[in-house]
């Protein structure tokens, strides 16, 4: 009897497993033709100096455009090109597009990528992305390269190579989503980070909960005896954004701000007033 509920147990199970595998198979094979054919695009998401509301860059974020219409974010299909290989391939024609943009930009406004941990196993990282910077003559100083916590335990060594080639050529690199990983004073001590990016669950929290206060007092208390500029994200008020200043840190990135638009979008909301000699601004 026992045997018999368990088979059908079993029986109801197998269905769903067949159709979430197959679901990710029709994924990454249409991922993979998309990546072929360059039909991913970078969205671009302002970084603003909390002091002065002054814009300082862009975080490119992968959007995969498709013609059924379906809203396939980088949550769900990120990992589907980590897990399938297709993930250097998208990183290098987003880091591509996002640089012939951002050639037409203000030379102040940098830009930030956002690499993936399997990608920092890679011996041949730092070079490819050199290339990229190199045929398109965009100055290396002008990127930041953006690693979670957790790329760095999966093969430290090699992610310190990398993470140290990158910085060896001028390129920036920030810590990512701090706080939700292993955030291990090992990783702040072992690797010179350019900047802390302390992670958006604390920042939403800001206004309602005391801890995430005391939290981001720590962080960014922490992060200054390192000499690094914190940036919150996910800043979605006007009272988080002035929390967050009191609190020193130095730059923000949210809703409030501005969500990732598209390079036509950006024109319109953003670059236009740089271009008419304005001041850089969030105008
Ligand atoms: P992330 O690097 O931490 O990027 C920030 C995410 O927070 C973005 O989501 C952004 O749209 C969202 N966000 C920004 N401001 C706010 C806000 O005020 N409120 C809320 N609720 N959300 C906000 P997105 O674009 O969906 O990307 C999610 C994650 O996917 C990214 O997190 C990043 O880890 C990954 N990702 C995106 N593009 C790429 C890529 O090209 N390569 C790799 N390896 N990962 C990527
Ligand atoms: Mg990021
Ligand atoms: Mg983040
Ligand atoms: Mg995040």
């Amino acid at each position: 009897r026992a045997k018999e509920a368990g088979r059908n147990q079993h029986r109801c199970f197998e269905p769903l497993m067949d159709a979430e595998i197959k679901r990710r198979s029709v994924l990454e094979r249409q991922l993979r033709e998309a990546i072929l054919a360059d039909d991913l695009r970078p969205h671009f998401q302002p970084l603003v100096e909390l002091a002065g509301r002054r814009l300082v860059g862009f975080e490119l974020l992968a959007r995969w455009p498709r013609r059924d219409g379906l809203n396939i974010g980088p949550d769900q299909f990120i990992p589907i090109a980590e897990e399938s290989g297709l993930i250097n391939e998208l990183m290098l024609q987003l880091l591509e597009r996002g640089c012939r943009e951002a050639l037409g930009w203000d030379a102040r406004l940098s830009i930030a990528i956002n690499i993936s941990p399997v990608q920092l196993k890679d011996p041949w990282l730092a070079q490819k992305i050199l290339a990229t910077l190199t045929r398109l003559a965009f100055p290396p100083q002008r990127l930041e390269i953006e690693v979670t916590e957790n790329a760095l335990i999966v093969d430290a060594d090699n992610a310190r190579r990398t993470i140290e080639s990158l910085k060896n050529q001028g390129i920036k690199v920030a810590l990512d989503d701090f706080g939700t990983g292993y955030s291990s004073m090992h990783h702040l001590r072992m690797l010179a980070f350019d900047k802390i990016k302390i992670d958006r669950s604390f920042i939403q929290a800001l206004d309602t909960d005391p801890d995430a206060r005391k939290i981001v007092r720590a962080i960014v208390g922490l992060a200054s005896s390192f000499d690094l500029p914190v940036v919150a994200e996910g800043i979605e008020t006007e009272a988080a954004a002035q929390t967050l200043a009191a609190l020193g840190c130095s730059y923000g990135q949210g809703y409030l701000f501005g969500a990732a638009l598209s390079a036509e979008q950006l024109w319109r909301e953003w670059l236009v007033p740089v271009t008419r000699g304005g001041e850089l601004g969030t105008a």
